[in-house]
């Protein structure tokens, strides 16, 4: 155990449960809220009419152009129309997407936010933001964006295609196996991090197997919503950090990616990080934490190769510069030669390898 930490927790009231969306309107009204903006992405525009339909005139409005990595464009089409409609509240009903919108929109108002997560991407607790301005994406920490209220309705996410509930899940995973070697990690979030590592872990090869099945998407939101924690509380390290270089220079989808790299991520660092590797390998009930991964990104049928969701082979000189060019903190040092061989097996499909 690490012998000396911070721990800050991040005051978001968080309410889970299977039909707790029924509670929205009590939550609005708690937040001293009466005129909300729902929020959703063009598919789930349909479930934000419904939550408007509920909310009757406590809803002043229905936003449903979010999209993947927060463009400001759509950022201040939303702030217009929140303007017009008088909102005092906005609620974020979906994904990363979503939620990374209802954040701009706080940061730019300072306006209460309530999430309602229907992915396990975890974004809903944290102060994160990642906006994209001219094609480049900047990522912000501010404590404005931070939800103030959470709903986590496991109802919500039976309809999240096996596909994506298993790469949103493993996304959600690798906020956990990096918190477990982050440089500020404490007890708090090393226990929330095996914990949630263990739910999602055991979870999603029966969310896999039958997307119908309460029990086990019970089990993973919870697994989802440690993750989470882990993600606004810890500092993130090469997983993140490649991620964020592939995702970004590739257009790759966001959790295709972070399902791909874990891994490979994990294999690199555990030689530097043997006592979190430890607790993320009894978590998945493997004896090393790379194979444990591998096996459940095979058990749960997630892309195993960049060169399948849209890398080219030609890419891997240009993400390799971007991954060394600006220094960050990892337990692993990062050289030229490890780094284009972990990205070459992640672009290949081989398994990962220390
Ligand atoms: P997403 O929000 O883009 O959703 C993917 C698709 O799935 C969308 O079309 C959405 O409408 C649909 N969908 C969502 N839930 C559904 C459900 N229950 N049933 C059917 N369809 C559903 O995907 P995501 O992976 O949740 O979020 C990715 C984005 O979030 C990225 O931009 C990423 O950078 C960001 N993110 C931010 C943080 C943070 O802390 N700031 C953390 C994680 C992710």
């Amino acid at each position: 155990m690490k012998r000396e930490f911070i721990y800050e927790a991040l005051p978001t009231r968080v309410i889970f449960g299977d039909g707790k969306m029924a509670v929205l309107p009590e939550e609005i009204a708690r937040l001293g809220a009466s005129r909300a903006l729902v929020l959703s992405t063009p598919p789930q525009a349909i479930w934000a009419q419904q939550v408007a339909g509920i909310l009757g005139d406590t809803c002043v409005g229905v936003f449903s152009e979010a999209t993947m990595h927060t463009p400001v464009e759509v950022t201040e089409k939303a702030m217009q129309y929140l303007t017009d409609v008088k909102a005092d509240c906005v609620v974020a009903l979906g994904g990363g997407s979503t939620i990374g919108l209802g954040k701009a929109i706080a940061l730019r108002t300072g306006l209460p936010q309530i999430a309602v997560p229907t992915t396990y991407a975890g974004s809903e607790m944290t102060p994160i933001l990642g906006q994209t301005e001219n094609g480049v994406k900047t990522t912000l920490r501010d404590a404005v964006v931070l939800p103030k209220t959470v709903i986590y309705d496991v109802s919500l996410t039976l309809t999240l295609p096996a596909a994506l509930s298993a790469t949103s899940g493993l996304n959600a995973m690798a906020h956990a196996v990096e918190a477990l070697y982050a440089q500020d990690r404490n007890p708090i979030i090393s226990l929330m991090a095996e914990e949630g590592i263990a739910a999602l872990g055991q979870s999603l090869p029966a969310v896999i197997a039958n997307p119908q099945n309460r029990e086990a998407r019970s089990r993973a939101q919870y697994g989802a919503w440690l993750c989470g924690i882990c993600l606004g509380s810890a500092g993130m390290a090469l997983h993140h950090k490649l991620c964020h270089v592939l995702g970004g220079t590739f257009d790759l989808p966001h959790a295709e990616t972070h399902a791909i790299m874990l891994p490979h991520t994990a294999a690199y660092n555990a030689p530097e990080a043997p006592e979190a590797m430890h607790r993320a390998a009894r978590a998945l009930k493997a004896d090393h934490v790379a194979d444990g991964l591998w096996l459940l990104a095979e058990r749960v049928k997630a892309p195993r190769a960049l060169k399948d969701i849209g890398m080219p082979e030609s890419g891997i000189d240009k993400a390799v510069e971007l991954a060394l060019k600006n220094p960050y903190w990892n337990p692993r040092p990062l050289t030229d030669k490890d780094i284009r061989a972990l990205i070459r097996r992640a672009w290949a499909g081989e398994p990962p390898q220390a």
